[in-house]
């Protein structure tokens, strides 16, 4: 970011914060949360700036997750029906993850960019009647096939992605994966990375 796009940015937060000001004091309403607004309460720019921070950053989120790690809200669905308002699409693919899990997926692909690496997607979200399919072709699991029970796979919440990795690729995930929530969790499929939220 250039000095003068940091000023107008700085100079726009602090208007903003002004107008908060002027219109808490106008209404004289007291704010819904405290934490959301400390920064036009406490009026200083730190916290008005941090907070614009945590709305555009991904991955800082915690969830309420059941037993076996799925956000509870998520779990009400069942897994492989999910609706498409839960799912979010990986930049410009066909792909689809539970939303947050798109959103660091895609600001992890942006930033392995930056590094020169390139990772690409083979499948994600995968509704519950594919599953079924796959497990058809591909054998389960439990019989040495390639394929996880209907009901049960990582993909069927929207939470997982099988990517598409070169050497240098692969090596990149294995040291940034997990700042971005990714997880290579399953033994001999070095390109399924499963998305960890943090849990409440
Ligand atoms: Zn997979």
């Amino acid at each position: 970011m250039g000095i003068e796009r940091v000023g107008s940015r700085i100079a726009d937060i602090q208007s903003r914060m002004i107008a908060l000001q002027t219109q808490q004091t106008g209404r004289n309403v007291q704010p819904p949360s405290t934490t959301s607004t400390s920064g036009a309460q406490g009026g200083t720019f730190a916290n008005a700036l941090e907070e614009a921070v945590a709305q555009t950053s991904t991955g800082n989120k915690s969830y309420s997750l059941n037993s076996k790690g799925i956000p509870t809200d998520l779990a009400a669905y069942g897994n492989g029906r999910i609706p498409a308002s839960a799912l979010e699409q990986v930049g410009s693919t066909r792909h689809k993850l539970w939303a947050p899990a798109a959103q660091s997926l895609n600001q992890m692909i942006n930033d392995a960019k930056k590094d020169g690496v390139t990772i690409g997607i083979t499948d994600s979200y995968r509704p519950y009647a594919e599953q079924v399919d796959l497990a058809r072709r591909k054998g389960l699991y439990s019989q040495g096939g390639l394929a996880a029970k209907p009901g049960t796979s990582e993909h069927g919440w929207g939470m997982a992605t099988d990517l598409d990795l070169n050497s240098k690729a692969l090596s990149w995930m294995k040291q940034n994966g997990e700042k971005y929530g990714f997880e290579m969790n399953v033994p001999r499929e070095s390109w399924h990375w499963a998305y960890k939220p943090k849990s409440l």
